[in-house]
């Protein structure tokens, strides 16, 4: 997964853009990156590693300009290197070019061999890089080269490109990815989650429409046109469950209200279990067990202490240090859980290891009985589109039935929320809309998957 952002007609344009990265950082954290033009030639900073080590007032002040673009990432299709790390600058016929890229494109290999064949040298292994050969072998103006360049991909793509002070945003025709626009005084923003846009002092205006591209330039919006007519649009319905921050927009309802909706559908789903009381998975489990609470009547606890300063490759997991890993991130408080009855909430069991571990501590910690309950669904497909999960052999739930899996964990109950109630969590208005893709739940995917990649 990865996060993008884009900032114009700004004199703070890569202070702004590095803020918003910050916001975004959840969303990667393996490299970061900032491209700005405007004023001087265009140049890019990126870096391996977090946000906030990378861009510090040493590296912002060697970077002046009015317009930026940067990146956070976190590997789901090619190796974790800086050579892969975004924005990817390149220097063509059509002069300084930078791209930033959220989503996976399914056509990747097709197009990578059909360039392979006509003489193109490649020295990324990431997907993005065959659009800059189109972006380079594209004619026209620029609005046209990127539309022309984005119709020949099939798959998952949230876009920002920058060109001296022009930044475009374009989103695939499906909109597996978000992409949101805002106002900052006399600037445009583009970010992949409206929380980003405010953080800096702006106004969520919208998101960019499936199969939309939006031209900006000089604070104002030149044009916005459909590079092709949408198809059924297939929001990556994972971003409400997981991914987005709580504080977003994401796809018109806020993700913090679908995460309680969830609560509340999973309390109701769940209405025999007796517990003492309910206890939410630090962070993304904190909503939805608020909803379950409000629901059941059953109380609220927070049971789990977080350090915010383990890092994900602190310890590679091994055997004996499986405890130390699990209790340096998460640590139970006893007094809360000891001899409770817990419906303990998270909102995904992808692998089943982080759940084990941490109903492993439950119990060293006095637990009586642990009711499980997931805001989504069991997740039995690999995700095509971006989302970082594993093949299907490592995924738990393609592999046991539920109640195989309850006895795995140790669990008195195990419930996942059912993919009517989550679709009905994050619709709008209550309404049941077919508009997200739940391809890791269903195995189901709303395009072709090229055999490479499977
Ligand atoms: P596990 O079942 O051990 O693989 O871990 C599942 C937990 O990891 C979930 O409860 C989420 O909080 C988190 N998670 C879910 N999807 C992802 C993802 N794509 N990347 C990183 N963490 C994830």
């Amino acid at each position: 997964m990865c996060g993008i952002i884009g900032v114009e007609n700004n004199d703070s344009a890569a202070v702004l853009t590095a803020a918003g990265l910050l916001t975004l950082q959840h969303r990667g954290e393996e490299s970061a990156g900032i491209t700005i033009s405007g004023k001087e030639k265009m140049k890019t900073f990126k870096e391996m590693g977090l946000v906030s080590r990378i861009f510090n007032e040493e590296t912002l002040n060697k970077l002046p300009g009015t317009a930026a673009i940067g990146h956070v990432r976190y590997t789901t299709s090619a190796k974790s290197s800086l050579t892969n790390a975004q924005p990817f600058q390149i220097n063509c016929i059509h002069g300084n070019i930078a791209v930033a890229h959220n989503g996976n494109i399914t056509n990747f290999f097709k197009i990578k061999h059909m360039l392979l064949k006509k003489g193109a040298i490649f020295s990324h292994t990431s997907d993005t890089e065959i659009l800059l050969h189109l972006i380079a072998m594209s004619k026209g103006n620029l609005a046209n080269i990127v539309a022309d360049s984005i119709r020949k991909l099939e798959g998952a793509f949230s876009l920002v490109i920058l060109k001296d002070k022009t930044l475009i945003g374009a989103r695939d025709e499906h909109g597996f990815r978000p992409l949101a626009l805002g106002k900052l005084d006399n600037s445009y923003i583009l970010s992949s989650e409206s929380a980003a846009i405010e953080v800096i002092g702006g106004t969520y205006l919208r998101d960019i429409d499936p199969g939309e591209i939006i031209v900006i330039e000089n604070g104002r919006i030149k044009k916005s046109f459909f590079y092709k007519k949408p198809k059924e649009q297939s929001t990556c319905i994972f971003e409400q469950v997981y991914f987005s921050r709580s504080d977003s927009i994401m796809f018109g309802k806020s993700v913090k209200e679908a995460r309680i909706k969830m609560g509340e559908y999973l309390a109701c789903q769940m209405k025999n279990v007796k517990a003492d009381i309910v206890m939410p998975v630090p962070d993304t489990g904190y909503f939805a067990a608020l909803g379950f609470s409000r629901t059941s009547n059953i109380m609220f606890e927070n049971g789990f202490v977080r350090n915010h300063y383990v890092g994900r490759s602190f310890i590679k997991p091994s055997q004996n240090l499986r405890d130390l890993t699990a209790k340096l991130k998460l640590r139970p408080i006893k007094e809360v859980v000891n001899g409770k009855k817990i419906v303990l909430v998270d909102d995904s069991i992808v692998r089943g290891t982080t759940s084990k571990r941490l109903i492993d501590i439950l119990r060293e910690a006095g637990a009586k009985k642990i009711h499980f309950a997931l805001s989504c669904p069991a997740i039995i497909s690999s995700c095509y589109y971006g989302i970082d999960t594993p093949n299907k052999e490592h995924l738990i739930a393609a592999n046991k039935s539920i109640e195989e899996m309850r006895k795995y964990l140790d669990l008195d109950s195990l419930t996942f929320l059912s993919l009517d109630n989550l679709v009905k969590a994050c619709s709008c208005d209550n309404k049941k809309e077919k508009l997200f893709c739940t391809s890791c739940f269903t195995g189901k995917y709303p395009t072709k998957i090229s055999k490479e990649r499977i």
